[in-house]
């Protein structure tokens, strides 16, 4: 029986990594201080896993920015547009590598960035690979076979981790003309046999192939191509050990296509689907090793040994001990690296961190687990570490930090709750319309305004304790003046206050909720340099009191125009958090959902008569197999509808969501039944709007008419077109006109001149739409 790792984190335990290369990029550091920077990091994990007691340690699994944008470059894939920036960085190829990342706008070139997108159903973004049809692959960078001769020269013979060949292809997208990427396996399988080629020349013996699709629904084509992938790597390399990892769900439709690979082992995720264990084992081929994903590589819970000695023991059974391994379920890129490190009991209680455990746990708990298997095999006495850990677990399904009577009674009367349904939606605009009197084309913004360094700074100080609570109250409310002030001079309809005094969306409300923790150093990567720290969902959610009302009361004092509150739904809550795992997401989520309810009442109680809850990450949420898409669709709906049950007709409800695919979801959209839905759609130019004028969208939808991500300023007439395609397609009284999405990541002069002209061209419009009405 032996462990091993998928992936370790590369961010380093303080965040290293950040620091290194965003001094490389400021132009602070060489590329060589760089590289050792990097060199640094890597040793000290290789080093760690190899004193733990792994057996098999990945390499390959680190990387200066994103491991498929490191496949790409290993490969070749270099888009066409980069080619003459490559040619002219030929001697710096840390520079080209970040290039293709972030874009390139110096030098004459004005290159822009690979795009982005989520990996699988986390909240990691990789670059998505570029294929054009007749792309040519070649073996361009060494990084893959250099890690590993830098292990073995520490002594360490890796794992070296590279993402299945089908796998990257389908990760990718075809540019210039469509056309199905797995067209191109012939041609990249040759650049994959050389590298796989150099590596075993080396000493390397295992090769881990990361495959995830497998847990996807693919088609036929795929299946085939993964048959004819391992089948001739296997061929070429007979004395090469092949493994196969795939995670996040389990292999279902796939599992016989898995199964019939020529390949030595598979690994499979028994956290996200332990179910599987008994077919994959049914069906499990002698020849093959079978890779057990218990440590969850997602979460940040203590690992329970009970169980997992149960899935061992029942693999062991069926397969025997040398045909099982012993792992994470996934790499451990997803959870932060050392619980050790959260040493300040004001942030994180003991009482709550003696439950979790980090990257650097996790990989204890994979050794400790194949030590008490083993030593039950030939004593099933039990083992200290079993106790402890099972005691460690009843004394926190006990505690009453998690379980809450309030709660548990609240959420039996959800039923009744969900009777207060408001009237329709023709019976509310109604009434909404006499209460608010707004023009035509009404104008909002998304919410927040730019968080100025400035702004910032005051957070800081304040938790520094340089300046006082009041002082820092004051600045804000300030700042909220000034902001409300110049948003009725510059003509918007309904105002926002600002959320100068939200460090972020999610972590802003879990700091008041109860049953939320945090950490101070649980970084995880989210893209590049930028990383996030989760907030910890670990008990019963309840709101004490309330979170925003002050600030919005103060906010709409000012002005006689409507001004929204701003609220964070409760799937973008959970989705954005460690979750408990000791209940279903959906319990939690409906938990959250009545916290997020008594503030929508207390705004409404205050006066307010509009009131925004954001599902930015509704969307991301959905499970990885369609067959699953209506449990959570189902109770992400109900959650969201929890949140405004029992609010008057009159009080206006809007949500936001900046992503523009719909088409799939557009019912559950439609039942969510916002009064206002605003939405990015300025990059699709509107296309987007299509499929809520097919579907005959009842309510108002506001539809981004300007891209926020990018500093350009959008002039009048391009706002002014943009509005007219959506009058196009959707009828002009069910329209709003607003930005993409908030504004914090904006400068003040950028907000404020594409604001004007967002509501010179809503003026235009609005005059082309109300004249011949009058008539
Ligand atoms: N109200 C939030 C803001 O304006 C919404 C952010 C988001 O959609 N991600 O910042
Ligand atoms: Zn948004």
């Amino acid at each position: 029986m032996i462990t091993h790792n998928l992936g370790y984190p590369r961010i380093g335990p303080k965040r290293e990594l950040k620091k290194a290369s965003e001094s490389f990029w400021e132009g602070n550091i060489s590329s060589a201080d760089l590289m050792q920077a990097g060199s640094v990091i890597k040793k000290n994990n290789w080093l760690f896993q190899k004193e733990a007691g792994i057996d098999l340690i990945p390499s390959n699994d680190f990387s200066f920015y994103d491991h498929v944008l490191d496949m790409a470059v290993s490969v070749g894939a270099i888009p066409v547009r980069f080619k003459c920036l490559q040619n002219y960085m030929r001697n710096d190829e840390a520079g080209f590598y970040f290039a293709l990342a972030r874009g390139y706008q110096k030098d004459g070139f004005d290159i822009t960035a690979m795009e982005m997108t989520k990996w699988f159903d986390t909240n990691y973004h990789y670059i998505v690979p570029e294929f054009t049809r007749n792309q040519k692959f070649g073996f361009l960078s060494r990084k893959i076979v250099n890690e590993f001769t830098e292990a073995k020269e520490l002594g360490i013979i890796t794992k070296p981790v590279l993402i299945g060949p089908v796998s990257f292809l389908l990760m990718g997208k075809a540019k210039e003309e469509s056309f199905d990427t797995l067209d191109l396996l012939p041609e990249l399988l040759p650049v994959y046999l050389d590298i796989i080629y150099e590596l075993t020349a080396k000493g390397a013996r295992w090769i881990q192939f990361d495959e995830p699709f497998l847990v996807t629904d693919i088609n036929d084509r795929a299946r085939e191509m993964l048959r004819i992938a391992y089948e001739e790597i296997g061929k070429e390399f007979q004395r090469l050990k092949i493994m196969l990892a795939t995670y996040f769900d389990g292999l279902t439709e796939n599992l016989d296509t898995a199964m019939a690979l020529s390949i030595d082992a598979i690994h499979i995720d028994l956290v996200r689907a332990p179910d599987q264990l008994k077919t994959v084992l049914e069906k499990l081929p002698g020849n093959m090793s079978l890779s057990l994903g218990l440590v969850d590589g997602r979460n940040i819970w203590k690992n329970d040994f009970t169980n997992s000695l149960y899935l061992i023991k029942s693999a062991v059974e069926a397969a025997g001990a040398d045909r099982i391994m012993i792992a994470p379920s996934c790499s451990l890129i997803h959870t932060p690296v050392d619980i050790d490190l959260e040493t300040d009991e004001n942030i994180l209680p003991a009482g709550i961190k003696q439950w979790m455990a980090f990257s650097k746990q996790k990989i204890d708990e994979v050794v400790t687990l194949r030590e008490l298997a083993l030593s039950r095999i030939a004593d099933p006495s039990d083992n200290i570490k079993l106790l402890f850990n099972s005691e460690n677990l009843h004394s926190k399904k006990s505690s009453p930090l998690i379980h809450s009577v309030r709660v548990q009674e609240r959420l039996g009367d959800i039923l009744k709750l969900e009777m207060l349904s408001r009237s329709d939606f023709r019976t509310r605009k109604m009434k909404q319309r006499e209460l608010l009197k707004l023009p035509v084309l009404p104008s909002t913004t998304i919410g927040s305004f730019p968080q100025t360094p400035e702004v910032r700074s005051w957070r800081a100080k304040m938790k520094k304790g340089d300046i006082s609570r009041e002082d820092y109250v004051s600045l804000v409310m300030k700042e909220i003046g000034n902001a409300i002030k110049w948003q009725e001079d510059a003509g918007l309809d309904v105002l926002v206050h600002g959320e100068f005094e939200r460090n972020d969306m999610v972590e802003y409300f879990g700091e008041m909720l109860e049953g939320f923790a945090f950490t101070k150093n649980g970084w995880i990567q989210s893209y590049g340099s930028r990383y996030v720290k989760p907030p910890v969902i670990y008990g019963d959610v309840n709101r004490p009191r309330p979170m925003t009302v002050e600030w919005i009361k103060y906010a709409q004092s000012l002005t006689n125009k409507p001004v929204k509150g701003m609220l964070t739904g409760p799937v973008t809550i959970l989705q954005w958090s460690f979750v408990r795992n000791d209940q279903p997401l959906s319990e939690t989520c409906l938990q959250i959902a009545l916290a997020i309810r008594d503030e929508v009442l207390d705004l409404e109680k205050a006066g307010i008569k509009i009131i925004q809850i954001d599902e930015p990450a509704l969307r991301e949420g959905l499970p990885l197999k369609r067959t699953d898409w209506k449990d959570y669709l189902d109770w992400a709906v109900r959650a969201f509808r929890l949140t405004y049950a029992g609010v008057k007709d009159e009080t206006q409800i809007h949500t936001h969501m900046c992503y523009s695919e719909f088409s799939d979801i557009i019912e559950q959209i439609s039942s969510l039944d916002a009064d206002v839905l605003t939405i990015e759609c300025s990059r699709s130019q509107m296309e987007m709007l299509d499929v809520f004028a097919g579907y005959k969208y009842p309510n108002d939808i506001g539809p981004g008419v300007y891209d926020i991500h990018s500093p350009r300023i959008p002039s009048e007439k391009e706002i002014a077109d943009l509005l007219g395609k959506a009058a196009s397609v959707i009828p002009e009284d069910q329209l709003w006109v607003n930005p993409d999405c908030g504004l914090k990541t904006r400068k003040w002069e950028e907000t404020k001149r594409s604001i004007e002209n967002m509501i010179k061209a809503v003026r235009t419009v609005r005059e082309r739409y109300t004249v011949p009405a009058e008539k």
